[in-house]
């Protein structure tokens, strides 16, 4: 049980990123002070969105240089705050040549050196932790074993690792040593977002989110032949961002907390959109049948043991929790998708 004091400053790291400044902007529409860090303070472009935020909002926004790999390198930004959302971490499934560098260690240490700043910061009360749904479940095809065939807050990534689905083996063993380092104190408190596939638009001109990435590949027609049946869990990005803002505020919050809306393949998302804008983007009609996908998965940069464990799956997730302990809201999925189709087309990545 911890009270925040609303009047201290609040820390979000990673804050350039997709969710991250989706949580930040909300807080600045609450009034509440907020610093920020990014790993770079001299790349503008990256920054641009952040930088009219500290402007629309009285300069409340303060951004600190920090890298999950240089421990002490959160200390500055973390002094005098009591709440804390740590949200950096890289999130890439494709185009990862070495999962141990680009993964593990800055998911793992970066856990490892926030926490211990948090630690060393005798002013925390509360770390809020976006982990995933991919520390609940590594392949959809497991969700053949859940009771009632439903991914719970109960349940534990247990399949993956650094050769097979290594980003959700980061966010797993994050996650874990998250909790590890939570329980050897009494100060402060862990809170955890398993957030689901994270869609809906983003405030900045970035496009190396996968999120964002997914969305724009599917209107460019990458699918255009056949999609995989492939099925996410879909969430808004500004309904996870007010969870996790639930998640620092509400004094009972505790545990893991799985945030979903609704499973969908994506053949089902490129319908929603469609159905808007008709044919006006190449997106796929058909799916590619699992034989001919198994044949082609490493010409097109999937394992073949992927492809078996998770084409064709449903996964379902509960998201009960989120709802009874934090009330959190869930948007229709359709606005969703739209907002960020729309959000794509008038920042010009569509023309
Ligand atoms: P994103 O836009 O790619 O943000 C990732 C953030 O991590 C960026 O701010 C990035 O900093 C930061 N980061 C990466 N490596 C770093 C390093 N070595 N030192 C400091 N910062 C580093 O992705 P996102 O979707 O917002 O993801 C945010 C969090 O949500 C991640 O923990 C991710 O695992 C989790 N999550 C995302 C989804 C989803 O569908 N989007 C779903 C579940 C969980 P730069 O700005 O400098 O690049």
């Amino acid at each position: 049980m911890q009270v925040i004091d609303g009047a201290k400053p609040i820390l979000v790291t990673g804050a350039g990123g997709y969710i991250a400044s989706w949580i930040i902007e909300f807080l600045l529409e609450k009034g509440y002070l907020v610093r920020g860090t990014v790993r770079s303070l001299s790349v503008n472009d990256r920054l641009a969105h952040l930088e009219a935020m500290t402007k629309n909002h009285d300069g409340r926004l303060e951004l600190f240089e920090a890298d999950l790999l240089k421990h002490g390198s959160f200390s500055k930004a973390m002094d005098g705050c009591e709440l804390v959302f740590h949200t950096a971490s890289p999130f890439k499934f494709q185009g990862v040549k070495d999962p141990q560098k680009e993964l593990i260690d800055p998911a793992l240490e970066g856990v490892r050196n926030v926490l211990l700043t948090a630690e060393e910061t005798p002013s925390v009360r509360r770390v809020v932790l976006t982990s995933s749904a991919a520390a609940i479940y590594g392949d959809a095809r497991e969700i053949e074993d859940q009771p009632n065939r439903m991914f719970t807050e109960h349940v534990w990534n247990l399949s993956s690792s650094i050769d097979h689905q290594p980003y959700s083996y980061s966010k797993t063993v994050a996650e874990r040593e998250a909790w590890n380092m939570a329980g050897q104190q009494m100060r402060w408190d862990l809170v955890v977002m398993n957030p689901a596939f994270v869609l809906g638009p983003s405030l900045s001109r970035r496009t190396d989110s996968t999120s964002t990435g997914f969305i724009l590949s599917l209107l460019k027609g990458t699918f255009k032949s056949g999609a995989p049946d492939l099925y996410y869990g879909v969430v808004d990005v500004r309904d996870i961002a007010q969870a996790h803002i639930l998640a620092g505020f509400t004094p009972a919050a505790s545990g893991r907390h799985l945030l979903c809306n609704q499973s969908m393949s994506f053949l089902e998302i490129a319908q929603v959109i469609r159905a808007e804008y008709g044919d006006r983007f190449p997106l796929p009609k058909r799916k590619i049948p699992k034989p001919l996908l198994q044949l082609i998965a490493p010409m097109v940069g999937l394992t073949r043991k992927y492809v078996k464990n998770n084409v064709g799956y449903r996964p379902v997730f509960d998201n009960s929790r989120s709802l009874e302990k934090l009330h959190v809201f869930y948007r229709p999925i359709r606005e969703t998708l739209l907002d960020q189709t729309a959000q794509l087309i008038q920042d010009g990545f569509l023309d």
